[in-house]
């Protein structure tokens, strides 16, 4: 009797252990597991500039917190080029919050985030453009992220966001092949064409339309009216053109 004790309490041992090293095993399901996984992986990047006055306050912020709480960061760029990494990259740090993009919410779980030392009113470095063009490269071929999914915090939260500021080079970054810019020859804007439907088609949160205009003219226009301005009409049917002319993707959850 004593050896069968003794035996059970061993078989007891040897499930929690297994449960212990392997991914939690849920107690209300038998444990059945498959070879066929593999770390979650981002979808698309987020951008951000820091707005503080250097690399090393920001740093320590993203280590601990700010005025809202605790926030962090995949990677920070300083000005200088030299670039930190701070969660890796198949964890989810805390840089987007309440946001949405082409209907996806939480895109924390579903990004990497790159913060950017710069305050918000100055100039963006080459230095620190071409260490994140080298970054984006990196990421975008080994993470498998599509390379025009490549945005920024205020396009993805344009409610409470603005950041990075109208100085960042959208337009170089896309020259290098990462995010959307419109193309010097466009197609005339057929009659009837919806600007508000390619807003969403774009990826952008209608919920407050004034505001998303805002964070899309920041973006492709670098300025921040939030009503419609001349020319927007152009720019949307153009990048709507470019998302249906992609080669055919996963969708951005697919694998
Ligand atoms: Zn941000």
């Amino acid at each position: 009797m004593k050896v069968l004790h003794l035996l059970a309490a061993l078989l007891c041992l040897l499930v929690v252990s297994a449960c212990a090293t392997a991914p939690p095993c849920n107690p209300l399901a038998d444990w059945h597991p498959s070879p066929n996984h593999e770390p979650r992986r981002a979808r698309m990047i987020v951008i951000h500039h820091t707005a503080m006055r250097s690399a090393e306050g920001a740093l320590l912020v993203l280590q601990t917190r700010n005025s809202g709480g605790r926030v962090s960061a995949h990677y920070l760029i300083g000005e200088d080029g030299r670039r930190y990494q701070l969660v890796a990259e198949q964890e989810r740090a805390w840089h987007a919050g309440p946001s949405r993009w082409s209907g996806i919410d939480d895109i924390n779980s579903i990004s990497i985030g790159i913060e950017l030392d710069n305050d918000g009113s100055e100039p963006f470095s080459d230095a620190q453009i071409e260490s994140l063009l080298v970054l984006l490269a990196d990421l975008t071929e080994r993470l498998g992220i599509q390379p025009h999914l490549v945005v920024g915090h205020g396009d993805v939260a344009p409610t409470k966001k603005d950041d990075p500021s109208v100085h960042f080079p959208w337009q170089r970054l896309a020259q290098a092949g990462y995010g959307l810019w419109p193309r010097e020859v466009r197609a005339p804007v057929p009659a009837g064409f919806d600007a508000w439907a390619a807003l969403r088609v774009v990826g952008y949160d209608l919920r407050d339309p004034e505001a998303a205009l805002a964070a899309f003219h920041r973006h492709f226009r670098g300025r921040e009216e939030r009503e419609w301005l001349e020319g927007d009409a152009a720019i949307l049917h153009d990048l709507q053109m470019q998302l249906m002319e992609l080669p055919a993707q996963p969708a951005i959850l697919g694998r």
